[in-house]
């Protein structure tokens, strides 16, 4: 009895409930970030086109679909018996044209399953454009109106959007000359 105890608090500190109702970015997602975020090629343009077409297919009607279709039906799929694990075998879908390496098969698996998890809409730009600094690194949104890559990014748009440093003098500005009082109010 005292065993079995000890071995279930093993396992709940071996997998950490991370805060419940918060996404976590699997390991395949991960990698697909960083492969999108390498330099350009004609394989990443592809899977960025299909990024594309998934994210119009969810807006439009039979002829995004379509277009999407015609995208994928290109690496004719076949599955492939990859590797054994315990009692699992693991079949993934492969492409059998010499022409896509593996990386790009992977990649477009990876944001078709997204598009089949209702997620593919997650995969972004930043949206960092400021006079000094800009960025487009690709990101997984965990929230979903998250629009930036990292916070930095984030704080860096807040700082330096139009607007931002006028804002923050009136704000100081107001601060100084018209104290809060007592109630939490701006005196006149
Ligand atoms: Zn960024």
């Amino acid at each position: 009895m005292k065993r079995k105890q000890q071995n279930a608090s093993d396992r709940s500190t071996q997998s950490p409930q991370k805060g419940s109702g918060f996404a976590e970015v699997r390991w395949t997602t991960r990698v697909l970030i960083g492969w999108l975020n390498e330099s350009e090629t004609d394989a990443r343009k592809r899977v960025k086109t299909i990024i594309e077409r998934s994210q119009a297919a969810l807006s439009g009607g039979s002829e995004e679909l379509r277009a999407l279709d015609s995208e994928i039906t290109r690496y004719r799929w076949r599955d492939h018996a990859a590797y054994k694990a315990g009692n699992r075998l693991f079949i993934v879908q492969t492409t059998d044209q010499p022409e896509f390496e593996e990386a790009e098969a992977f990649a477009v698996r990876m944001v078709l399953s997204l598009a089949q998890e209702g997620k593919v809409g997650r995969l972004k730009q930043c949206e960092l454009r400021t006079p000094t600094q800009s960025c487009s690194a690709w990101f997984y949104a965990e929230q979903a109106k998250q629009r930036f890559c990292s916070t930095p990014h984030q704080q860096l748009f807040n700082r330096e959007k139009p607007g931002a440093k006028e804002r923050n003098r009136a704000y100081q500005h107001d601060y100084y000359h018209h104290p809060v009082n007592k109630k939490g109010r701006r005196t006149k």
